[in-house]
């Protein structure tokens, strides 16, 4: 991956000048490479002498509580004083991290959208990012944001700038967003990457095992219960699903997070293309989708999801009943092996 130098330089223009009021907004959902990258960026720009305030739509797994500085997020769902209208309100500048479009805030969408003079800036690695942005780091080659976070800041002021926190931030997004350094895109330029955030402190076991060695008992039984009564498996061992319903959830005092790396697990399954999940909320099912290889579930979210992502791992929205939202997936499935997208070789190297 390599940044536009114009596009950095005209960045270094904008930071340069006087104290700036910040805003730096990530995905609904947040995940590793979300928090990870608003807490790097939004030190990295107050050590610059300006004011930031990090905003998300909801709130981020309890697996991340530890991270430094994660208590100043604000909570936009929860956020009852409005602090967070405020600040974007005020902005002069809004940084939107780990998103390619601002459909993706949800209940934050409009707010960002619209209630605001700020200049936009995309630090991004999603497919198709939406036009709009005064300025756009539009990287779908990168493994994370979290790592185009990191060449910007060696760009902007070399690696010695990175303060320990920083770099642990840097590398929760860069590890979790990979899968642990397994899935495609693990450059060169990563693991360097990777060995300067080492050379700046960072004790890597400590991390691994505050994200991935921190849940519940509830959520290890719930992860049994998934896979032994819930995965379905067609198309002749190649696409597994499961569903979990409010209630199943419920049993097993799920909290926000839990379900994080179930849909990973059916593709430890030698012949799986393709997993998918179906998470009942309130108001809808949330899908999320892997896939191996060339198979792109990125376009199957687009065409039948109305969602979108990364081609091996993608989610959308499905706003029917669970058996219908199944119903769809397996004659959307179907579909999708007929047009051959299934078919496309299942890369030994590439992940
Ligand atoms: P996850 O399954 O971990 O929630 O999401 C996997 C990937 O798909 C992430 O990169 C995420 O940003 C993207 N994604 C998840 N849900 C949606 C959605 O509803 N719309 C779009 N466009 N992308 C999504
Ligand atoms: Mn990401």
């Amino acid at each position: 991956m390599n940044l536009s130098a114009e596009h950095v330089e005209r960045l270094r223009t904008l930071m340069m000048q006087p104290p700036q009021r910040v805003v730096i907004v990530a995905h609904t959902n947040p995940d590793g490479d979300a928090v990870g990258s608003s807490l790097a960026w939004a030190e990295a720009l107050r050590s610059m002498g300006h004011s930031v305030t990090c905003v998300v739509p909801n709130k981020y797994p309890y697996f991340l509580d530890w991270m430094s500085g994660i208590e100043e997020i604000v909570i936009f769902k929860n956020d009852t004083e409005g602090v967070a209208l405020k600040a974007v309100a005020e902005a002069d500048m809004i940084f939107c991290l780990d998103f390619n479009s601002l459909s993706r805030l949800e209940i934050l969408s409009d707010t960002i959208a619209a209630n605001t003079s700020a200049r936009r800036v995309l630090i991004d690695h999603h497919l198709s990012p939406a036009p709009g942005f005064d300025l756009a780091f539009s990287y779908p080659e990168a493994s994370s944001t979290c790592y185009i976070v990191f060449c910007l800041i060696e760009a902007l002021f070399g690696v010695e700038f990175i303060s320990t926190s920083m770099a642990e931030s840097l590398y929760v997004g860069m590890m979790t967003d990979t899968g642990n350094f397994a899935y495609s895109k693990l450059t060169p330029g990563l693991f360097r990457a990777v060995a300067s955030l080492v050379e700046r402190g960072i004790r890597i076991p400590t991390i691994h095992n505050n994200v991935y060695n921190s849940y519940t008992e509830g959520r290890a039984r719930l992860f049994g219960y998934a896979i032994d009564r819930k995965m379905q498996i067609i198309e002749e061992g190649t696409v597994a699903y499961m569903s979990l319903m409010e209630h199943e959830m419920r049993r097993f005092q799920f909290q926000q997070g839990d379900s994080e790396g179930f849909v990973n697990y059916a593709l430890t399954i030698k012949k799986m293309k393709v997993s998918a999940i179906f998470l009942a909320h309130r108001k809808f099912i949330r899908v999320s989708l892997r896939s191996r290889g060339d198979v792109d579930v990125n376009l199957f979210a687009r065409k039948y999801f109305n969602g979108g992502g990364h081609k091996n791992a993608a989610g959308g929205k499905s706003f029917v009943s669970m058996q219908e939202t199944i119903d769809h997936f397996v004659r959307s499935v179907r579909e999708f092996a007929e047009q051959g997208y299934l078919d496309k070789k299942v890369s030994k190297v590439e992940n």
